[in-house]
């Protein structure tokens, strides 16, 4: 169980350094040993030494980086997992069962629509994807008794689109919906959903919260205890577990999350800024800009409005795969959230498995993973890309 955090260990930074990493007792190390074991010595029969058994059921570098996460998140209970899509099945499988409805972002990362259109759908789920930027059209869609759980995503992969937790998570409770927010582009350092009313949060920890390329991972937290209990219950029957070094990882990546989120915002910011008055450029979908629809939204429910930015290539799809080819300081790959840039083609890339649904994503959006590099770099690439000389050069 999460321990309290001290009195005086109330701030974002210094949970994120100091939750669930007391000084290891037996030896001082400052930083959580990587325990690499399977299995726990028992003195007699049943008799546990430190609550620990086997090391699907608990492993103390994996209780380090859950209670963290829990701190982080405002919960009271973390579980990590090999990878989001492990978390999100694990949750999905404890909140419903057959029969039950589910609303789902009509955005929806790409992995999680197909897990639930193409896994959870064949055991009895009836999936309806709705537009989550309007709570009035997602809380008419809700019916109570049989949709029993709402997934939100906000911001959405790759649209951006933004979701009002506070009015949904009332809308759904109302009728006796669960909600899950996948809190991924967010990070529990722009946005709590926990404290404005979702059930239960997802992140992908391979993304911003590992926020260095190296490691896939995944999580879950609430703030219900006995939701807590159902969701490791489920953790330990499906094994998605997250291994020590990859825990440990994910823990070493927490500590700097509030700088590191900083520096992406302070970059995406000025980046979409800058886009936004390029003539190769249609649209830029980023919640910092004033035109964008869920601005005022993000601006009160999220600290800063993050990392990511999606953009359309004003001579169409080719030409945006073109700029694609181009940057060299902007990585082309999949994935975000480290400190390195990226830039993809959702369309033909990330979003490949929405081809032909109702989720199926523009043909000439670009998706930027804004990294943590010189913001004047990022920006001379990115205009070397789209074609245009720098004013001045
Ligand atoms: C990457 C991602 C996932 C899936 O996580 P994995 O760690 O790749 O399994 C889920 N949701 C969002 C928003 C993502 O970006």
């Amino acid at each position: 169980m999460t321990e309290q955090p001290a009195a005086d260990r109330t701030g974002f930074e210094t949970l994120a350094i100091h939750a669930g990493q007391e000084p290891d007792p037996t030896t001082g190390a400052v930083v959580p040993p990587i325990y690499a074991t399977s299995t726990y010595a028992q003195d007699g029969v049943g008799g546990l030494r430190s609550g620990y058994e086997y090391s699907r059921s608990a492993n103390p570098t994996r209780t380090a980086l859950e209670e963290c996460l829990a701190a982080l998140e405002g919960g009271v209970r973390g579980l990590a997992f090999a990878s989001g899509l492990a978390a999100e099945d694990a949750v999905i499988r404890a909140l419903t069962r057959p029969g039950d409805q589910v609303l789902l972002p009509n955005d929806a990362y790409g992995g999680t629509y197909r897990q639930f259109a193409q896994l959870h759908q064949r055991w009895g789920l009836e999936i309806t994807p709705v537009p989550i930027t309007d709570p009035q059209t997602v809380a008419a869609a809700i019916t109570p008794g049989r949709t029993t759980l709402v997934w939100l995503e906000t911001p959405t992969n790759p649209l951006l689109n933004v979701a009002d937790i506070a009015a949904i998570a009332d809308a759904a409770h109302q009728a006796g919906a669960k909600v899950v927010v996948d809190n991924t582009f967010a990070t529990p350092y722009l946005q709590q959903p926990l404290r404005l009313g979702a059930d239960v949060v997802v992140h992908s920890t391979t993304k911003y919260c590992g926020g260095h390329s190296d490691v896939v991972g995944g999580a879950a937290i609430t703030a219900d205890v006995d939701l807590g209990e159902r969701l490791a219950w489920h953790q330990n029957a499906i094994g998605g577990v997250a291994g020590p070094f990859d825990a440990w990882l994910v823990l070493r990546g927490l500590k700097t999350l509030a700088l590191r989120m900083d520096r992406h915002c302070a970059n995406a910011a000025r980046i979409a800024a800058h886009l936004q008055d390029h003539p190769g450029v249609a649209e830029v979908l980023y919640p910092g800009l004033d035109s964008h629809p869920g601005h005022d939204l993000a601006a009160r429910q999220m600290r800063h409005f993050g990392g990511m930015i999606s953009f359309r290539v004003a001579a169409g799809e080719q030409a945006a795969l073109d700029v694609c080819g181009r940057t060299k300081t902007f990585t082309l790959g999949e994935s975000l959230g480290g400190v390195e840039s990226l830039i993809e083609h959702p369309g033909r890339m990330t979003h490949m498995s929405v081809a032909g649904t109702a989720l199926e994503v523009p043909a000439d959006l670009i998706r930027l993973s804004v990294g943590i590099e010189t913001i004047d770099d990022l920006i001379d690439d990115l205009d070397q890309a789209l074609g245009r000389a720098k004013p001045g050069h």
